[in-house]
């Protein structure tokens, strides 16, 4: 039909540092990849650092001259490159030349900028190398997250926040998606990441992985986000300490919100507060076994009546009843 264009259906998956650490998770990536293509989705994955990467890097960032922190940050990307039957000379070269810029400029100025600049590079070298994995048997690209996320100026906030916890807006992008859904079906970002008004590096906060994965399905207006973690999903207590914790299947965004802001640390409570805010709904699930359930996070879920979670906070007991 001319002048009728239909929009792309858009899901975002999020992988965290332990799903990204090696080749079974990387092949399980794989997998819901392509069954989300067969799904009809062009799929959207964010990535994380590697597991333990970002904590490798704040040590560098205090101290950059560190030949040895340098290298084995370099190692554990070759390790992961090797597993992956990836090049070294896909990725190697350019990731030592953009960790020399950052660490030259460190060593030069040490601040917030520079800092969020050289931690950004965790999310750069996971998403790189994943990405070369995948086109071994995907059409997958890998996109730069700072096309997508740029942060919103809050006055009166640190030059710290600014650079390292800074906030971004999740509105709807028509511009962006039409751009993205020109490229490979399939795409790979990074997490964690957004730039400045003037182009500059920013960083969402730790653990901000979650948060620009729900960013980014609200501007792609995207029919779901899907959070892969290590644990099957929210319970009704934690389990490493409840025998008989249940695993919730489905909660609103105010339950999920306050069970993630009062000691669940399944998911952050920011990536909550903008899937609300788009109404995007959010799964999370376990790539250990992709094929339970999970948790389903959306407007007005099913309410059952009685006690919802017991958390635990330092040494309080956090109770939230329905
Ligand atoms: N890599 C970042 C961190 O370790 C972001 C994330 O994993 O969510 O905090
Ligand atoms: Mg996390």
């Amino acid at each position: 039909m001319v002048g009728f264009e239909v929009a792309d259906k858009w899901v975002v998956l999020k992988f965290g540092g332990t799903s990204v650490a090696g080749r079974p998770q990387w092949q399980a990536i794989a997998s819901l990849a392509k069954d989300r293509r067969s799904e009809g989705f062009r799929v959207l994955l964010v990535c994380s650092a590697v597991a333990g990467v970002t904590n490798q890097l704040n040590a560098l960032a205090s101290e950059p001259g560190s030949s040895h922190l340098r290298e084995s940050l370099i190692d554990t990307h070759r390790e992961l490159s090797r597993e992956l039957g990836v090049a070294e000379s896909d990725w190697l070269a350019e990731s030592e030349t953009r960790l020399r810029l950052c660490l030259e400029c460190l060593s030069d100025v040490s601040g917030p900028k520079n800092q969020a600049a050289l931690l950004a590079m965790g999310e750069y070298l996971s998403t790189r190398i994943g990405c070369c994995f995948l086109r071994q048997s995907l059409d997958a690209d890998w996109v730069d997250v700072k096309e997508a996320l740029e942060v919103v100026q809050e006055p009166g906030r640190s030059a710290a926040r600014q650079w390292l916890s800074a906030s971004c807006k999740a509105a709807e992008a028509p511009a962006l998606a039409r751009r993205w859904s020109a490229l490979a079906p399939v795409l790979v970002t990074q997490g964690f990441v957004a730039k400045t008004s003037t182009g500059e590096t920013a960083l969402l906060g730790r653990g901000g992985s979650d948060t620009s994965a729900a960013l980014l399905a609200g501007r792609l207006s995207a029919q779901r986000l899907e959070i892969w973690t290590d644990v099957p999903g929210l319970f009704s207590a934690d389990p490493r300490l409840i025998g008989d914790a249940r695993l919730l299947y489905q909660v609103d965004y105010a339950e999920a919100l306050e069970m993630a802001a009062s000691g669940a640390r399944v998911v952050h409570p920011r990536s909550i507060r903008a899937a609300a805010e788009t109404a995007t709904p959010v799964e999370i699930r376990d790539l250990n076994h992709p094929g339970l359930e999970g948790t389903r996070i959306g407007a007005g879920a099913a309410a059952a009546q009685g006690v919802k979670t017991v958390t635990c906070q330092e040494r309080m007991a956090v109770i939230l009843l329905q």
